[in-house]
C-alpha cells in the first residue's frame, strides 16, 4: 500500500514561501493498493494536483472518502480532472447529515452563482453514498467508518489490506480531558473506542493543528493538539504517526521544531513511535504482508451505508432537560432549524414520562435537574420493560464531574456526556452521530411527519 499525501494544510488554503516545505493545500490524501485499488481520503485543494496526475497516468476511477463537507475537505472536488472525463468511474461516500444528502451537499458548492460547471455535468459516472458509523469493503480494502467530535458529523476512516493499516482521523477533538490518575488513560467511553480505532496501525494520520498551549484558546473547535495526538499514538500501539491539518498560519520552520518537540516527547517516554510532519508530495509504503485479502466486490456488505429508509424528511424528536437559562435558550436554536423536532421536560420526572409517552430519538439532560436526576432517570429508563426506552440514547450536560462519578454514570447505562459550555454547531453535530448510532441496524421508527 502507498500512501501519497497532496494537501496536508487545514482550514485554509496556504500557498506561500513560508509553507513549500509541507504544502499550502488543503486534505487530500491517496492510497493506492498493491492490487491496484484506488482511495482517495478527502478532496480538498490538494486534489487538483492528484487529478492531473491520475490523467496522465489515464487511471479514472477510484473511490473518494470524505470525512465531512467542510470546505477544507470538499474544495477541491470540483477541480478534480477524473471527474470530467468520459470514462470516469467514482464512488463518493461521507458521512449523512439528517436534512440533506451528499449530492445535495456537493451540487451546492457547485451552484451556478459559485461554479461555472454544475455537478449533473460532470463527464464521469458518479455514485453518492450516505455513511454512518460501520464496516465496508472497497475492492480488496476493509474500511471501518468511525464518527469523530468534530462542529459536523464527521467520520474518520481505517482502512485495512493484507497486514497493512493506516488510519486516518482528520479534524477530531478530544471528548474529555478527563485521565485515570494511575494510568494516564483517557476517562470518556468515546476517548477510548478512538485508542481502540487507532490501535496498532501501522500508520496514524491524526488532526494535530494546535499546539497543548494553543488548544486552551480552542476548546470547542474540532481539532486536536498535537502533543495529545501522540498520546493517542503511544497508548494506541501505533508504529507511525503524521500530523495533520496543519494550521494554516503555522510556518515550516516552526512545524519542524514541533515535530521534533514531538519526538523529544516519545524519546522521554521511551516509546518507539515514529512521528513526522504530513508533508505535500511525500509517500509512505506500508508493506502488504502475504495475509489474505477478503475477496469482496467493491460495495458489497455496506453495514455502514445509512438505509434509505432512515433518509432526510424523518421529523426527529429530541427531549430536552435543562434548568440552565442559557442552555434552554441554546438548545432549541442549535436544533430547531435543522429540522429537530423538540419536546421540553422541566424535571428529572417529567423527562421519565415524557420519554415514554412522546418517543424521543435522543434524551438530552443536564446532570443535576429537580426531581430525578441524569443518573436516575437513565436507570427508570434502562429498568422499563419497553426495548425502545431500554435504547434511547441518554446524553448527560455537565460543567464538571470527576472520573469516578462518570464512571457510574456510565455504568448506569447513561450513553454518553458533554461538558458545557459549548457551541451549538457543536452540539448538532454530537446529536446526529448519537442519533444515527442509535438507528444503526434498526428498522426506521414510524414518524410524525411523513414528509
Ligand atoms: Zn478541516
Ligand atoms: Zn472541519
Amino acid at each position: 500500500m502507498r500512501v501519497r499525501f497532496w494537501g496536508t494544510r487545514g482550514s485554509l488554503a496556504k500557498p506561500g514561501r513560508d509553507t513549500l516545505q509541507y504544502g499550502g493545500n488543503t486534505a487530500c490524501t491517496e492510497i493506492r493498493t498493491d492490487d491496484g485499488s484506488l482511495i482517495v481520503l478527502d478532496c480538498g485543494t490538494g486534489a487538483n494536483d492528484l487529478g492531473r496526475q491520475l490523467l496522465l497516468e489515464k487511471l479514472y476511477r477510484g473511490h473518494l472518502l470524505i470525512t465531512h463537507t467542510h470546505w477544507d475537505h470538499i474544495q477541491g472536488f470540483p477541480f478534480f480532472g477524473p471527474l470530467f472525463h468520459h470514462d470516469g468511474a467514482w464512488s463518493v461516500y461521507a458521512p449523512a447529515g439528517l436534512g440533506t444528502t451528499l449530492e445535495e451537499t456537493l451540487s451546492g458548492q457547485m451552484r451556478y452563482e459559485y461554479f461555472p460547471v454544475t455537478l449533473d455535468q460532470l463527464g464521469a459516472q458518479i455514485d453518492f453514498h450516505d455513511l454512518t458509523e460501520g464496516e465496508f469493503n472497497l475492492g480488496s480494502v476493509r474500511v471501518t467508518a468511525r464518527y469523530l467530535n468534530h462542529p459536523a458529523p464527521t467520520l474518520g476512516y481505517r482502512l485495512e489490506v493484507g497486514g497493512a493499516t493506516v488510519v486516518y482521523a482528520s479534524d477530531h477533538e478530544p471528548h474529555s480531558q478527563h485521565t485515570h490518575a494511575r494510568t494516564n488513560l483517557p476517562v470518556h467511553r468515546e476517548d477510548i473506542r478512538h485508542l481502540e480505532f487507532l490501535a496498532d496501525a501501522d500508520l496514524v494520520i491524526h488532526d494535530a493543528q494546535y499546539t497543548a498551549e494553543e488548544y486552551l484558546d480552542k476548546v470547542g473547535w474540532g481539532h486536536t493538539a498535537m502533543e495529545v495526538a501522540v498520546e493517542f499514538a503511544l497508548a494506541a500501539n501505533v508504529h507511525r504517526l503524521a500530523l495533520f491539518h496543519h494550521d494554516p498560519f503555522r510556518d515550516d520552520d516552526t512545524l519542524n521544531g514541533l515535530v521534533e518537540m514531538c519526538r523529544e516527547m516519545v524519546a522521554a517516554r521511551g516509546g518507539n513511535l515514529d512521528v513526522c510532519g504530513a508533508a505535500e508530495g511525500v509517500s509512505v509504503d506500508l508493506p502488504e504482508g502475504s495475509a489474505p485479502r477478503p475477496r469482496l466486490e467493491a460495495g458489497t456488505d455496506l453495514q455502514a451505508l445509512v438505509p434509505t429508509g432512515l433518509r432526510p424528511k424523518v421529523k426527529t424528536k429530541v427531549l430536552i432537560a435543562v434548568k440552565d437559562p442559557a442552555l434552554k435558550r441554546m438548545l432549541p436554536f442549535a436544533l430547531r432549524p435543522e429540522g429537530f423536532d423538540i419536546v421540553n421536560a422541566a424535571d428529572g420526572k417529567a423527562a421519565v414520562e415524557k420519554t415514554r409517552k412522546e418517543r424521543p430519538s435522543l434524551v438530552l439532560m443536564e446532570w443535576d435537574m429537580p426531581g430525578l436526576n441524569g443518573l436516575e432517570v437513565c436507570r427508570a429508563l434502562r429498568d422499563d420493560e419497553d426495548d425502545e426506552l431500554i435504547r434511547v440514547p441518554v446524553v448527560l450536560i455537565t460543567e464538571r464531574a470527576e472520573a469516578g462519578e462518570i464512571s457510574a454514570a456510565f455504568e448506569a447505562g447513561v450513553t454518553d456526556y458533554v461538558s458545557a459550555p459549548f457551541t451549538p454547531q457543536y452540539i448538532r453535530s454530537r446529536v446526529y452521530a448519537w442519533i444515527r448510532r442509535a438507528w444503526q441496524g434498526q428498522t426506521p421508527k414510524p414518524t410524525t411527519d411523513p414528509g
